[in-house]
């Protein structure tokens, strides 16, 4: 039900400063760092629509036993339930890491408008990294892309997070996805 979004708490607003694609991915990064704190791959997803923050949140996978809690999962999880539309068309979704396969199918279903991600993921990234599903000719929904925004910050903080793990003896349990 939209009526209910004044009910949001929102971050930023229509007269707010206008925020560009850094502004939102440090929001992500920070989410990412945030999901690193608590054991999982950083990663770190933020949903705008009109300047402002619907969602935003981290790779959960491990903590909740879900192998779709992705960030860009749990974001359009969380936007759709507050804006009571399982559809959010004119939505730009900022992730720290080039989506899978999943995300970029669950994007299309949700008619998100826009993609913006830092790093490549040649491993398993589904917008050209690995394969290109945002551009497929099968589906009826075209999402714009933009990669690389703030690449670097992103890869070295899944670096030194995987890093860390190896430190740790523990590098078998999970499988480091940027291909560097
Ligand atoms: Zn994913």
């Amino acid at each position: 039900m939209p009526d209910s979004s004044h009910q949001l708490t929102l971050l930023g607003g229509p007269d707010g400063p206008p925020h560009g694609d850094d502004h939102w991915m440090r929001i992500a990064l920070r989410k990412a760092e945030a999901g690193a704190q608590a054991g999982e791959v950083p990663v770190g997803a933020v949903l705008v629509r009109h300047g402002q923050c619907i969602a935003c949140s981290h790779n959960a996978p491990i903590s909740e036993c879900d192998p779709t809690a992705h960030a860009e999962i749990r974001v359009l999880r969380e936007a759709a339930r507050r804006l009571g539309n399982y559809r959010l068309p004119g939505t730009t979704l900022y992730v720290t890491l080039e989506p899978c396969p999943m995300c970029v199918g669950a994007m299309v279903h949700a008619r998100v408008a826009r993609l913006v991600y830092a790093a490549s993921d040649t491993r398993t990234g589904a917008a050209g990294g690995a394969l290109d599903l945002v551009g497929h000719e099968s589906h009826n929904h075209r999402i714009e892309v933009t990669g690389g925004v703030l690449r670097e910050q992103a890869a070295e903080l899944l670096r030194g997070f995987f890093r860390s793990r190896r430190t740790m003896g523990k590098a078998k349990t999970v499988t480091a996805p940027v291909g560097d």
